[in-house]
C-alpha cells in the first residue's frame, strides 16, 4: 500500500548521511515546508514538493497531517524498560541526602531492582515491560533500546533477554536488545573475597556464549564507574563480547572521570553513555573515534545534580551527541523522550536542531542502525512521528505535554491519537 503523508506544517527530514552528525552538521535539520513524504509499504520512496508528490502518486491513501509536524520517529537508544517494580521510595532517601552509591550499597538501587526481578515470571515482566513501552511509543518513540542487567544471573539474563524478544515480536516499534550483565556485582558475589573475579568470570565464560549462540543481544555494555566495575574489566567484558560478535557500549564517566569515554573510544565502541563527569581528555579521545555520545539529562535532573552533561564542548570538538530517556525504575522513571529535547536544549544548551538530530540520526548512529532509520528520506523505513504545533521548536518548548499525535513503524500505524487515515 502507497501513504501519501500530506498538509504538514513543516517536514523534519535530517536527511542527509547515513552516519552520526558532528559538529555543524548537528544544526541541519533539513527542515521542508510544503512537502509530502511518500511511503511504499515499508519503506519512504519520496520526499518532496506536496503538488509533485501527489500528482506521481495519484492512487495513494492520503495521510492528512492537519498543519502539525512531521519528523522521523524519535530513537530512544538508552533505556532499561524490563523492570518489576518502581523504586520511588528512593527519590526521597535522595531528597533527605543519600546518594546514589550509598543506596546500593544498603542493598537499594540496582540490587532491589534485581531481587525484585528475579521472584518474578516472564510473563509477568512481558506484561509490564509491554505496558511501558507503549507509553513510550505514544511519546514519539518507534525504535527503543532495551538493556538487560537486572538479573546479573545466567538464568535471570537470559529470562530478560528473551522477554525483550518477545517484546520485539509484539509490538509495532522496533526494539534493540542490549545485554548489559556487567550493571552491578551481585551482592552474593560481593560478600565473597573471589567474588569479582568470580562474576567476571561468570559473564564472560557462562553467559556471553549462551547470549551470542541464542543471538539475544546485538550490544553488550558494562557499567564502567568507580565502586562499579573499573576500566580494566569493562575493557575485559567489552573485549569478550566483541569477539563473540556483539557490538559495543559503555555506561561512562557518569558520576566521576573514570577514563570510561577513553575506554569506550579505544575500543571503538558504537556509544559511550552517560559522560556527565566526563574529562577534557575524554572528550579528546572521543572525537578521534567514531564512537556517539549519548548523554541523558533525564538522569541528572531526577538524582538533583547540580550539573549536566559538557554537551557543547562535545560537539564543539566534533563528538557526535545523541540524547535518550535511561527509562529505568531507579534514576530516570520517564517515558517523555520529548522532555528530553527539552532538557537538551534548557540545561545542555543545544540548539532545537541540534537535539532533534541527537534523538533521531545519532540516536540510529548509536544503534547501528544509521543507514535505514532516523530520516525521513528515500530507502529509510518509514518510521514517522506527528507532533502537534507548526514549529517543530514547539516540541521541547511546551514541556512535559505529550504533543505526539500519532507514530508509524514499518508504514504502519503505531500510535494514532486523533488522525483518522485516508
Ligand atoms: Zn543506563
Amino acid at each position: 500500500m502507497t501513504l501519501l503523508f500530506t498538509d504538514a506544517a513543516q517536514v523534519v527530514t535530517c536527511a542527509g548521511p547515513a552516519r552520526a552528525r558532528r559538529g555543524a552538521e548537528m544544526a541541519d535539520l533539513g527542515l521542508r515546508v510544503g512537502a509530502a513524504v511518500a511511503v511504499d509499504g515499508e519503506r519512504i520512496v519520496a520526499v518532496g514538493p506536496q503538488r509533485e508528490l501527489e500528482q506521481t502518486y495519484r492512487d495513494a491513501t492520503r495521510v492528512d497531517c492537519r498543519g502539525a509536524i512531521l519528523t522521523p520517529g524519535l530513537v530512544d537508544s538508552h533505556t532499561h524498560a524490563v523492570f518489576g517494580r518502581a523504586r520511588y521510595e528512593e527519590q526521597e532517601q535522595r531528597a533527605a541526602g543519600a546518594d546514589y552509591l550509598a543506596i546500593a550499597a544498603a542493598g537499594g538501587g540496582i540490587h532491589a531492582s534485581v531481587r525484585d526481578l528475579r521472584a518474578r515470571s516472564e510473563d509477568e515482566l512481558f506484561a509490564l515491560a509491554e505496558r511501558r513501552l507503549r507509553r513510550l511509543a505514544a511519546f514519539g518513540t518507534t525504535t527503543v533500546e532495551v538493556k538487560s542487567g537486572y538479573g546479573l544471573s545466567l538464568d535471570d539474563e537470559l529470562k530478560m533477554l528473551r522477554v525483550a524478544a518477545r517484546l520485539a515480536e509484539s509490538l509495532a516499534m522496533r526494539l534493540i536488545p542490549t545485554w548489559l550483565g556487567a550493571h552491578e556485582i551481585p551482592l552474593d558475589f560481593r560478600g565473597r573475597p573471589d567474588g569479582r573475579r568470580a562474576y567476571i568470570a561468570l559473564l564472560i565464560d557462562e553467559m556471553l556464549p549462551c547470549i551470542a549462540s541464542e543471538r539475544l543481544a546485538r550490544f553488550a555494555d558494562v557499567f564502567c564507574e568507580p565502586g562499579v566495575f573499573t576500566v580494566d574489566e569493562s575493557r575485559e567484558v567489552l573485549t569478550a563480547s566483541r569477539g563473540a560478535g556483539l557490538g559495543i557500549k559503555l555506561h561512562a564517566d557518569e558520576l566521576a572521570p573514570a577514563g570510561g569515554a577513553e575506554l569506550a573510544a579505544a575500543l571503538g565502541a558504537i556509544s559511550a553513555d552517560h559522560l556527565a563527569a566526563v574529562s577534557a581528555a575524554g572528550i579528546a579521545a572521543l572525537a578521534q573515534s567514531s564512537t556517539v555520545a549519548t548523554l541523558l539529562p533525564g538522569t541528572m535532573l531526577f538524582l538533583g545534580k547540580p550539573s549536566q552533561a559538557p554537551a557543547r564542548a562535545l560537539i564543539e570538538a566534533g563528538v557526535p551527541v545523541a540524547l535518550a530517556t535511561d527509562f529505568n525504575p531507579g534514576t530516570s522513571p520517564t517515558v517523555n523522550f520529548p522532555l528530553i529535547l527539552t532538557l537538551g536544549v534548557s540545561q545542555l544548551r543545544m540548539s532545537v536542531a541540534e537535539a532533534v538530530v541527537a534523538a533521531t540520526v545519532n540516536g540510529a548512529a548509536a544503534l547501528g542502525i544509521a543507514d535505514r532509520v532516523g530520516q525521513l528520506a528515500p530507502g529509510y523505513s518509514a518510521d514517522l512521528a506527528l507532533f502537534s504545533g507548526e514549529d517543530v521548536r514547539e516540541v521541547p518548548y511546551w514541556y512535559g505535554e505529550r504533543l505526539c499525535r500519532a507514530t508509524w513503524v514499518r508504514g504502519k500505524a503505531c500510535h494514532q491519537f486523533d488522525l483518522p487515515v485516508g
